[in-house]
C-alpha cells in the first residue's frame, strides 16, 4: 500500500508499505479520508516522530479484512473511526471516564506508536470503530474526530442554553467547539480570531459576534461565563481569566509548549475563583454522539472539509495550515 512516511529530514514522502494484517479482533479499515490535525502539525514540528512513522487520527473508510474474533463488524462496512481504543477495565474506564483510560498509548493510532491512517490501509482495534449512517459523507466522517473534541471540551463546562460564551481562536478546533456549542443550544457566543479566512467561517458557524482582539472579548456581553482557549498559546490562558466573569470557567482546549508551565496571575485568579478545566480527547459516549450530531449536519462540511488533496500532495499541505492564512482544514484521500 501507499504511505505516507515521516522522514529523517523532518519530512513526509509517500512510500511503499506492506498491507497492514488484521490481529484478533481488529480490523483492517480501508482510509478514504483523513484530516490533518493541529496536532500532526505539532508533531512534524517537534521532530519527535520517529522516522517513518506514519501518522494520521481523523478518519473514515471501510472495513477491508477483520480479524479473527471480531463479531459484529463485516467488511465493507462504512466506519468513522475512534483513534484510541479504550480497554473497558482499568480504573478511568471503570469510572465513566474512558478519555482517560491507561491503555491507550498502547493503542493510539497515527502518534507515533502505531500506524495512522495517512495511508491506504490501518490496522485498528474492532470495538473503536463506529458505523456511518448512508447520508453521512466520508468527508463528514473524518469530522467526526474533532467533533468530538470540542463537544467533550462543551461537556467540561457548565455552558447552556443562555450562557455567554467566549472562543479564543478559530483554528479547526475552536471551530469544532462552536459547532458542539450551537448545537448545544448555545446563542450567544463571541469568536476572537485574527484571520479573516478563519473569522468568517465563525461567523457562518453561528458565532453571534467575531472580533480580532482577544482581549475585547468581554466587551460583546460584558465579562463571560464561560471562556473557551482553543488557541494554545502561551499568553491566551491570561487572557481567558482576564475576560471571563467572576465565578466563570475557562475551558482550556489549546495547550502551548507540551512541557511548558501554564502561567496565571494569582490574584486574579483567587478572587474571581475562576474554574479552570483542561480536557483530553472525548469519551467513547462523545464519540458516539459525534457520529450523531455530524450526520444531522451540525458542521458545515462545505466550510470545513471542501479541500481534499491526494497523499502526495501532503507535504505541502503542512506547509500552507501553518501559514497565518493557510487553509483551515485539509482532508487527505490516501485512496487517490
Ligand atoms: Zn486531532
Ligand atoms: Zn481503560
Amino acid at each position: 500500500m501507499r504511505a505516507l512516511a515521516y522522514g529523517a529530514d523532518g519530512s513526509f514522502a509517500v512510500v511503499d508499505r506492506p498491507d497492514p494484517e488484521p490481529g484478533p479482533g481488529m480490523v483492517v479499515v480501508a482510509v478514504e479520508r483523513c484530516g490533518i490535525c493541529g496536532s500532526d502539525l505539532h508533531l512534524k514540528a517537534s521532530r519527535l516522530l520517529p522516522a517513518g512513522a506514519v501518522i494520521g487520527h481523523e478518519f473514515a473508510g471501510t472495513i477491508a479484512a477483520t480479524g479473527d474474533g471480531v463479531a459484529g463488524r463485516r467488511v465493507g462496512d462504512r466506519v468513522a473511526v475512534l483513534p484510541m481504543a479504550r480497554c473497558g477495565t482499568c480504573d478511568p474506564c471503570r469510572r465513566g471516564t474512558d478519555q482517560l483510560c491507561l491503555d491507550q498509548a498502547r493503542t493510539a493510532l497515527g502518534l507515533g506508536f502505531n500506524d495512522g491512517a495517512f495511508a491506504e490501509y490501518v490496522a485498528t482495534d474492532a470495538s473503536a470503530c463506529f458505523s456511518m449512517p448512508d447520508t453521512m459523507t466520508v468527508e463528514q466522517g473524518a469530522l467526526v474526530e474533532p467533533y468530538a473534541v470540542g463537544l467533550h471540551a462543551v461537556r467540561r463546562s457548565r455552558a447552556g442554553a443562555g450562557s455567554t460564551v467566549g472562543i479564543i481562536g478559530a483554528g479547526p478546533i475552536g471551530l469544532m467547539t462552536l459547532a458542539a456549542l450551537r448545537r448545544e443550544g448555545v446563542d450567544h457566543v463571541v469568536v476572537a480570531e485574527r484571520s479573516d479566512r478563519r473569522a468568517e467561517v465563525a461567523a457562518r458557524l453561528g458565532a453571534e459576534v467575531v472580533l480580532g482582539d482577544a482581549n475585547r472579548l468581554s466587551t460583546a456581553f460584558g465579562p463571560l461565563d464561560v471562556v473557551f482557549e482553543c488557541a494554545g498559546t502561551a499568553a491566551t490562558p491570561q487572557v481567558a481569566l482576564n475576560e471571563v466573569r467572576s465565578g466563570g470557567e475557562v475551558v482550556l482546549v489549546g495547550v502551548a509548549g507540551p512541557m511548558d508551565p501554564i502561567s496565571l496571575l494569582g490574584i486574579p485568579w483567587v478572587v474571581k475563583e475562576v474554574d479552570f478545566h483542561p480536557c483530553f480527547a472525548y469519551t467513547t459516549e462523545e464519540f458516539g454522539e459525534a457520529v450523531d450530531a455530524v450526520a444531522a449536519g451540525a458542521l458545515d462540511a462545505a466550510s470545513l472539509a471542501s479541500d481534499v488533496r491526494p497523499l502526495d500532495a501532503a507535504d505541502a499541505a503542512f506547509t500552507e495550515l501553518v501559514q497565518p492564512d493557510g487553509p483551515v482544514k485539509v482532508l487527505l484521500a490516501p485512496g487517490g
